[in-house]
């Protein structure tokens, strides 16, 4: 039986978003004995998207979750991506850990949708209470503790709110305002979407690559769907905040008119798919991760696009040293500086990872793809050091985890 006692002096944490970062750092917090709810504006936890990798420090967090075998079993492994030229012809044809730096036998890349299932199913069942279609409208932080008024109309008090919200989190606009300063716009707009596998592929990707119109297609497995995507370079930024499904398929349709391959079939897809997928591709910097008793984790405090392959990572890295921090310190002002001293550094190495990523996989002039195609062509000799994977692999593993559970405090005897 709970000790009436403890329970009630128990933490209590809110966090806003039920993606990666939200349930992670519920699972952490959870354990460490923290009254934790997670809040999700959707009316349930938003699977699909495409395969996501967990590398580095964020496979020892799985681990230590207890979900690694889960996250092996969904491993898709990979086996080459094939890069296409305007005409169709092969430019040349790479293992994925060359230009991702993933490490064979140790990192993981998994349906996106098959991790949050396992984050969500770790923290469903247990003590972590979720509420979806709710959000957050208001925070009122008076030193002590945080009143929050939800959208539903209800009111409750916390003694930390942690915004796990995303790229265009809620939580960092009532925080630190809107998101303009602190979105940096890489210069792509990103589509995803789902498509019958029709050219039979099978553990592979092809790009095709015309300067600022790219196209991939991505075979999960053996599956008879695909992963599609359409991406397009725009120098300014290429649609309103809350673009309607319609009109971005349009917009696609302007953008891909003319183009060559099997591009039409794409766009034509993309007018039917259910589950479009699009944004413009942006990081988040910000000075300071945290204000009073309010703190951001994930995409919303350190957002690295996918050009770095590394935002589920980061999320899950962060998630984690966050929690041990409020676990371990003697209040949340020192728990969010300690966070910030571990994770910055590291965030902001993989946050600069998507430049070379960029310049591989989608750039932007004639100039630089030949220089690229080059560069495959080279590989099969021995030039695998222009391939940006040599770097990245450094960068994914510069972080040591700490062992919060040996220094753990009893949450209800804290701050
Ligand atoms: C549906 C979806 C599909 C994605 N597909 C891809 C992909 O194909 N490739 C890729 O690289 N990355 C994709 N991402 C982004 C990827 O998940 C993140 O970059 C990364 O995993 C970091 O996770 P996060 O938990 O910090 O943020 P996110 O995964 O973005 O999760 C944020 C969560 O907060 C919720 N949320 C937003 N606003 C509110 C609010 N006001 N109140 C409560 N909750 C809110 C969102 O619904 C979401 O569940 C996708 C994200 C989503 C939500």
């Amino acid at each position: 039986m709970t000790d009436p006692i403890a329970a009630r002096q128990r933490r209590r944490v809110l966090v806003s978003g039920a993606s990666i970062a939200g349930p992670t750092i519920a699972y952490w917090l959870d354990r460490f004995g923290f009254d934790v709810k997670v809040i999700e504006q959707a009316g349930a936890v938003r699977g699909g998207g495409s395969p996501i990798d967990v590398r580095g420090p964020a496979v020892d967090v799985a681990d230590r979750m207890g979900i690694l075998p889960g996250l092996k079993d969904a491993h898709i492994h990979a086996k080459r991506i094939t890069f296409l030229r305007p005409d169709g012809s092969v430019a040349g044809t790479i293992h994925p850990e060359e230009i991702t730096g993933g490490v064979e036998d140790h990192d993981i890349e998994l349906p996106r949708g098959d991790l949050t299932e396992l984050l969500y199913g770790l923290t469903r069942n247990g003590s972590v209470r979720y509420a979806f279609n709710e959000s957050i409208a208001a925070l009122d932080d008076d030193g002590a503790g945080v009143t929050v008024d939800f959208q539903s109309g209800a009111s409750e008090r916390y003694d930390v709110v942690i915004g796990a919200d995303g790229l265009h989190s809620n939580t960092r606009r009532l925080l630190f305002g809107p998101e303009v300063p602190f979105s940096h716009y890489l210069g792509y707009c990103y589509n995803g979407f789902t498509m019958p596998n029709f050219l039979g592929l099978s553990h592979e990707s092809l790009t095709y690559t015309t300067p600022g119109r790219y196209a991939i297609l991505s075979a999960v497995k053996d599956s008879p769907t695909l992963h599609a995507f359409l991406i397009f370079a725009s120098e300014d930024l290429p649609f309103p905040r809350h673009q309607d499904d319609a009109s971005q398929r349009r917009l696609v349709a302007e953008k891909f008119e003319g183009i060559g391959w099997e591009v039409p079939k794409l766009v034509e897809a993309i007018q039917q798919a259910d589950d479009l997928y699009f944004d413009v591709v942006s990081q988040i910097h910000l000075d300071r991760w945290s204000n009073g008793r309010v703190v951001l984790v994930g995409d919303s405090a350190f957002a690295p696009s996918f050009l770095s392959g590394q935002g589920s990572s980061l999320a899950m890295i962060g998630a984690y040293i966050l929690a041990g921090e409020l676990a371990t310190r003697n209040n949340p002002a020192d728990a969010f500086a300690a966070y910030e001293k571990l994770m910055r550094p590291y965030a902001l190495a993989n946050q600069n990872l998507a430049g070379d990523g960029g310049d591989f996989l989608l750039p932007l002039t004639q100039e630089k793809v030949d220089m690229r195609n080059k560069a495959l062509a080279g590989l099969s000799s021995s030039d695998a050091r222009a391939m940006p994977g040599e770097t990245s692999r450094e960068v994914h593993s510069s972080l040591q985890l700490p062992d919060y559970m040996g220094l753990r405090k009893a949450a209800e005897s804290m701050w």
